[in-house]
């Protein structure tokens, strides 16, 4: 019997007993390949030497400080590397323990700044639908993930939910991926304007989409387009790489790809690379400046922001991935991946889509595929590929995004950044062969 309050209660998962690399082994002695960094977390792989070595020196120096009193040396020392690397503008990094924390923090520092400067109507955050933020109040209000909505909608703040870009499942028919771009911009301009353009205080979106319909790349264009319409109406635009940050999808940031700024971005898992709990929210100058002059502080906080452990085991992460170049190996070696997955899955029939970037891809399942039809929810396609997949000792995160209103069944790979391409065509043979054994099954 647990006393642990598991997330499925009426089931206990295995005992993790140890990891190494790729791998994590259970108690059993059951030997996992890591295919999705837990949820795309694992960025550097397990137990490193020199992040464990970072680690134990930092414990040996000093373990956690109150932030109210101090400062540390590895919380500066960790800012100074994630500005140095960050885009154009950004002055300052606000350091707590995961990616809800982030965000939340994010979205009061918005609140705060339009506070600051003298436009206290703005109230309102626009966000996607199909987009995740976290599970805390403030970030599932933003967060556009039906299902993990439904039960607390009445207490979320309001927030209005605009189209995500889906090209699979919402660009038209002859539509070029620069005019869906432009289309969803303009929805956004339409939404702004409904809410009062003087109403609004940002617009929350994940560069990269993950963990609701299965990574969503932006089409061309699009982020563009989005921070013009925000520029246009004083609007903030926060960018949620909590997921697909940190060189997951082949660059340091997501966003550099789109070739937008924004005013905020959250960055979390693959930060610490699971070493320790540890998020963090990157600022505009403009918006501490403004706090600043302004009333002198955020008016936020949490017990362990800036924690020395957790800035140690993320400086030693980031530390290595740069020095390793870790990311254009990600970026090089995600073309390979999507060739493999496009070879081992790409003409599966419940294969309805595959698409991703660097070691971040998603692949869309389908009851059929010439009409995009999902499979029932209630066959727990995702559910039992998850359980499939482990029993070949293949750790790979499938989870039911919302399609057209209801569950859709998607995998998430996103694999640590030291897989090599044996490990890249072991972990697309061991997924496509649990596809094929739980899609045929659910098929009949
Ligand atoms: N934002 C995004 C984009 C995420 O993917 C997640 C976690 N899946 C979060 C926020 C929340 O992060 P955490 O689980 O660390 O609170």
């Amino acid at each position: 019997m647990t006393h642990v309050f598991h997330r499925h209660l009426r089931q206990t998962p295995p005992v993790a007993a140890s990891s190494q690399g790729m791998f994590i082994r259970d108690a059993e002695g059951r030997e996992y390949l890591d295919a999705s960094g837990g949820a795309a977390v694992s960025s550097l792989g397990h137990a490193h030497p020199e992040v464990l070595a970072a680690m134990h020196a930092q414990l040996d120096k000093l373990a956690y400080a109150h932030t109210s009193f101090f400062t540390s040396e590895v919380a500066e020392q960790l800012a100074d590397e994630l500005i140095t690397s960050a885009p154009e503008g950004m002055s300052h990094v606000y350091l707590v323990s995961g990616g809800s924390e982030a965000v939340e923090s994010a979205l009061k520092m918005a609140r705060q700044y339009f506070v600051e400067i003298g436009q206290p109507q703005r109230t309102h955050f626009i966000a996607r639908r199909q987009s995740y933020h976290g599970n805390t109040l403030g970030a599932l209000a933003v967060g556009g993930n039906a299902w993990r909505r439904e039960p607390f909608a009445p207490i979320l703040v309001p927030a209005t939910h605009v189209s995500p870009c889906y090209p699979y499942r919402e660009q038209r028919e002859g539509e070029s991926a620069e005019h869906y771009g432009l289309r969803l911009a303009a929805e956004l301009e339409a939404a702004i304007v409904a809410q009062g353009a003087d109403r609004v205080i940002a617009f929350v979106a994940e560069t990269v989409g993950g963990a609701t319909a299965g990574v969503l790349t932006p089409v061309p264009g699009y982020f563009k387009a989005v921070r013009a319409v925000c520029d246009k109406y004083g609007v903030l635009l926060i960018l949620d790489e909590v997921m697909c940050g940190m060189g997951r999808t082949g660059s340091l940031h997501a966003c550099e790809q789109e070739g937008v700024v924004p005013d905020l971005m959250t960055i979390a898992k693959g930060l610490g690379g699971g070493y320790q709990p540890i998020g963090a929210v990157l600022a505009q100058r403009k918006i501490v400046e403004a706090m600043s002059k302004g009333s002198g502080f955020f008016q936020h906080g949490h017990t362990y922001l800036g924690h020395p452990m957790a800035c140690a085991a993320a400086l030693a992460v980031q530390q290595v991935i740069r020095r390793d170049g870790l990311v254009a190996r990600v970026r090089e070696d995600g073309v390979a991946f999507g060739a493999m997955l496009a070879e081992a899955l790409g003409k599966h029939a419940h294969v309805g889509d595959i698409r991703g970037r660097g070691f971040f891809w998603g692949i869309e399942l389908v009851a059929d595929r010439a009409n995009k039809t999902p499979f029932d929810p209630s066959l727990k396609v995702n559910a039992l590929i998850k359980k499939d997949a482990m029993s070949r000792g293949l750790l790979c995160y499938p989870f039911g995004g919302t399609v057209d209103g209801r569950q859709g069944d998607h995998v998430l790979l996103a694999p640590p950044f030291i897989a090599t391409r044996q490990d890249l065509q072991e972990i697309a043979a061991r997924l496509a062969a649990s596809i094929d054994a739980v899609t045929s099954a659910a098929a009949r």
